[in-house]
This record gives C-alpha cells, structure tokens and sequence, in this order.
C-alpha cells in the first residue's frame, strides 16, 4: 500500500481552480515574456495552459504591464495570476482593471517596502478584498524582509545557544510567511483566499522550509524550488526537492522554474512539472513510456530508432486521443530492447513490445494486459506495432469500452 497522504489543508479558489488537499495538486508556471507586450504574453500564457499549466503567473512590475493584464486576460481561457514586488499597492489601485482581470495576487512580503511596509501590504489585501480575490504570500529567501531577519539575527545572538545562521534564516522565513498571513486575515481576508510559500534555491533547504511550515499551519502550500537552474540541474534538483515534499504529502501547487536556454521552449517547466506529478502516481497527464536504456544487446541503432518512432507517434497522438479516449493518459507502454527484461516488463505494461537485439531473432512478441497478443516480423514492426496499440486504445479507451461498463 502507498505510504503517500496528502496534508489537510484549507482549500483556496483561484479562479474556479481549487488549490488545497482534497483536489489534485495543481500545475502552475510563469511567463517571460514583457507582460506590457500583450500578444508576445497572451501567446505565451496560451502556450503554457496548452502544454497543461492549470494557472499562469505574469510579472506585473510597471504601469504598462498593468495596463496590459486586462487585454492578456481577455485573450486567454486560463486563470492568470499577478506577480507583485515594491509597487503592488500602487499598480493594484491606480489600475482597478488590473486587479479585476487577475484571479489572484502574489505578493512578497519582503519587497513590499521597507518603511511602510504593513501599509503597502494592506493596500493590496484591501484590493484583494474590494475584488474578492485570493492572494499567495510567497516569501523567497533572495528577497527576504532583511527587517525580520535582522530581528530574528539579534534575538538570536542573545540565545545562549545561538542557531546557525542557516536555521535563523529559515525561522525567518516562516516567521515572514505566518505573519503575513496573520496580518492579512486582521485586515478581513478569509482564511480560505491565502496560500503560502517559502521557496529557496537548495533542496535540503527547502525540504526543511516546507515540512516546518506543514507543521505550522493549514494554509494551501505552493512548492518550488527557486531558481532552480538550467536543463538537467534544473530539472533534478527540482524533482529531488519536491519529490521528497509530494511524498510527504506537502504541496497543494507547484511550479519548476527552471531558466530556459535562449530560444528555448519556456513550456518545458509545465512537462517537467507534470512528469513529476506523474512519476509519484499523484496524478496523469500522459501515457508512459518504459524504455530499457539499451545496452551493448542492442549496438545497432536499429533499436533506438524504433523506441524513438514509437514514442514519436504517442506525443503526437496524444491531442487526438485525449478527445476521443477519456483516460487515455493512464496508458502505460513499454517499448524494450532484447529478451532478457523485455517479455517481463512488457507484461507489466498495458501494452508492451520487447524488440529483437543484435544477433537475435528478428522477431517482436506483444504483450497486452500481460498476455502475449502478436509476434511481429519483418520490416514493418513499428507500424504493425501502432495499428496493435491503436486498436487497444479503442478497445479499452473508446465509447464502446464505455458502452461495455455502462449499466443497463
Ligand atoms: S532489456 Fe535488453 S537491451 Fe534493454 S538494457 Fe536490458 S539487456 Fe539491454
């Protein structure tokens, strides 16, 4: 049985997206584009809630990008989210239309201005309110109030066990996140409009951050890890950091940020993202594909090339069939390169092909709900392969299957 149970949590709508324990843990990403430049953002933001991002987040630092939000707003069917830092209250009152169009506010309470910092964070609560928006406090440990900090190092230094450096920043964290939101909820804001987050750039960090936090209170928990990096450090350290989180049952809402290469696609945070969600069996997105790394059974690139045309057809189809065959994403391929693990493997799939490596038989048996379905021979394996699998999709996935579990 799994050990995973997700933490009780208040739940908070985001624009009619339910973010908190008993719904499944949302997908978020931001854009980088200049949110001033309204076609560049609203392409992006659809771009991204088409590679599956449940909610989008978009700077929103000067007046042209305020003035823009609304135009953005209009062109997307996504919820879409406001990024604030030092001049929140200003663009969120000056510019009402702004505060309308966006389904919730971020707001950092470490740049919401130093001397008049619990003024400027009530404007913005009291704009939340007016709006009936919700708002994420989302503490970064780059930008942390250096008052608290400064506060939490004295207090420390007089301890007579003082905590390492490390620990008071992380108390500090906490204490920024939990007292802003206590702030908020005196200025009115329910309970149920605040998500909290405490994001920093180290994997052990942020697992201590996070399950501290858990303990602390019920507010719905955005996780990531920030600045996470480019490419495969990105991407490791991120799914490391929240892995160990998700399997705690800590996040209600995540987001992978990672820096894309330039030119590169920014909807690679969203498939990482979900891959994520996915691997842990917390959600589906997608069908999978188990793929043996192939090894010196398989010196040719014969194998390679038939899992990557394989795998090639999946994505590709995938937009079809999500339309036709509700379900389809729980779909579990193996695509495998000799006889040694391919025949077992292939068996725990729904559908399964073990291909013939270098000096075997030329031959590719099937596997279908763990029984063998079909050999294939010859040139056309991968494209008798596709018609198998197409066919079991339908089979399985299709209005008749539905017919077949229907009551009568
Ligand atoms: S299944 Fe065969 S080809 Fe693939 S890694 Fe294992 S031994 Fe190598």
């Amino acid at each position: 049985m799994s050990e995973y149970q997700r933490r009780r949590t208040a739940v908070v709508s985001v624009g009619g997206v339910k973010v908190g324990s008993p719904y499944p843990i949302v997908v978020q990403s931001m854009t980088n584009t200049d949110t001033a430049d309204v076609n560049a953002t609203a392409a992006q933001v659809r771009a991204l809630h088409q590679a599956g991002s449940e909610l989008v987040r978009v700077t929103v630092n000067n007046e042209a990008a305020a003035q823009a939000v609304p135009d953005i707003v209009a062109q997307v069917d996504v919820p879409v989210i406001g990024d604030f830092h030092y001049n929140g209250h200003l663009l969120l009152t000056k510019y009402p239309a702004c505060a309308r169009a966006l389904a919730k506010y971020r707001i950092n309470p470490g740049n919401v201005g130093a001397k008049r910092r619990d003024e400027h964070f009530r404007t913005i609560i009291e704009v939340a309110l007016a709006n009936d928006r919700p708002v994420r406090i989302g503490v970064n440990w780059g930008s942390l109030d250096q008052q608290l900090l400064t506060e939490l190092m004295d207090a420390n230094a007089h301890r007579p066990e003082p905590l390492d450096a490390r620990d008071v920043m992380i108390e500090a964290m906490l204490a920024s996140a939990l007292r802003s939101a206590e702030l908020a909820e005196e200025c009115g804001l329910p309970h149920d409009r605040i998500i909290l987050s405490a994001k920093v750039s180290g994997v052990q960090d942020l697992v201590e951050v996070y399950r501290r936090l858990a303990q602390l209170s019920d507010y719905p928990r955005h996780l990531g890890l920030t600045e996470a990096g480019m490419g495969a450090k990105g991407i490791i350290a991120s799914a490391a950091g929240l892995a160990i989180l998700l399997q705690d049952g800590i996040g209600d809402t995540i987001r992978v940020s990672l820096t894309p290469r330039p030119g590169g696609d920014r909807t690679e945070e969203v498939q990482v993202a979900q891959q994520i969600l996915q691997s842990l069996g917390l959600r589906s997105f997608t069908p999978q594909v188990s793929a043996c790394p192939g090894c010196g059974r398989t010196t040719s690139t014969f194998f390679q090339e038939m899992a990557e045309q394989i795998q090639t057809h999946l994505r590709e189809q995938l937009p079809r069939w999500r339309e036709r065959y509700a379900g389809v994403e729980t779909l579990r391929v193996a695509v495998m390169g000799c006889v040694v693990n391919g025949p077992g493997e292939s068996k725990h799939a729904d559908i399964g092909i073990s291909l013939p490596g270098t000096f075997e038989e030329p031959k590719a048996p099937v596997y279908v709900d763990g029984k063998l379905k079909v050999t294939l021979k010859g040139d056309t394996i991968v494209a008798d392969f596709l018609k198998v699998l197409e066919e079991y999709i339908e089979s399985r996935f299709g209005a008749g299957a539905l017919l077949v579990n229907r009551p009568l």
